[in-house]
């Protein structure tokens, strides 16, 4: 998606070899409408498929999220992401390890919020081992749904998520795939 990778390019930083910062229009302030962009790009990407729901994990993805969602014309549900152990019988739960911040998170969605038999749509804002998007694939095959797809607004290829949930069969489209990255050089798409 032209305009995201130009937006990246122009207001996104790098931090060590592995962090991209895009708090100006995704993680911290965000950019209504370049949301709404995204929200209708996934449209048109996964348009040959019927989508129940849309699936995100709190915070970054809940703005391209909820667009995405009000393009199918669906609710969205955000997993949310605890600390503690939540081992009530009225959630789906599921661990995933943040890259961003280092700590394990119990990730849960109440088990109103997905029924068995739908197809479930994730998004989420970055994919780089995969970790927050094999456990929103998890929670929706323990309700029973079906995970028709993932989408990524910036998928890190040079992490190795994208490529693992891939080969399991989960399909995955990306808006910007960073092929490379550093302070020095910049950034290198796909
Ligand atoms: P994964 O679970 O695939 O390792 O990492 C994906 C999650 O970590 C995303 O939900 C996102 O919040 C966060 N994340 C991973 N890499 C980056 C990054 O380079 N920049 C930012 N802002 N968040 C990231």
């Amino acid at each position: 998606m032209q305009i995201l990778k130009e937006r990246i390019k122009k207001d996104g930083r790098i931090i060590g070899d592995d962090i991209l910062k895009v708090d100006s229009f995704l993680n911290h302030q965000i950019d209504p409408a370049l949301m709404d962009s995204i929200g209708a790009e996934f449209y048109r990407l996964f348009s040959d498929v019927k989508v129940d729901r849309v699936l995100t994990i709190e915070a970054s993805g809940i703005a391209a999220a909820v667009m995405t969602a009000k393009y199918f014309g669906c609710p969205l549900v955000f997993a949310k992401k605890s600390r503690t152990v939540n081992q009530s019988a009225s959630v789906y739960s599921s661990k995933a390890f943040s890259f961003t911040h280092k700590t394990e998170n119990n990730v849960i969605v109440s088990r109103e919020f997905i029924r068995p038999g739908e197809n479930v749509l994730i998004i989420d804002d970055f994919l780089a081992n995969g970790c927050a998007l094999r456990a929103l694939k998890d929670i929706v095959l323990q309700a029973g749904a079906n995970p028709v797809g993932a989408g990524i607004i910036i998928e890190k290829a040079f992490q190795p998520g994208g490529e693992d949930l891939r080969a399991e069969g989960l399909r995955i489209e990306s808006l910007a795939r960073i092929k490379s990255m550093s302070e020095k050089e910049g950034i290198e798409f796909l």
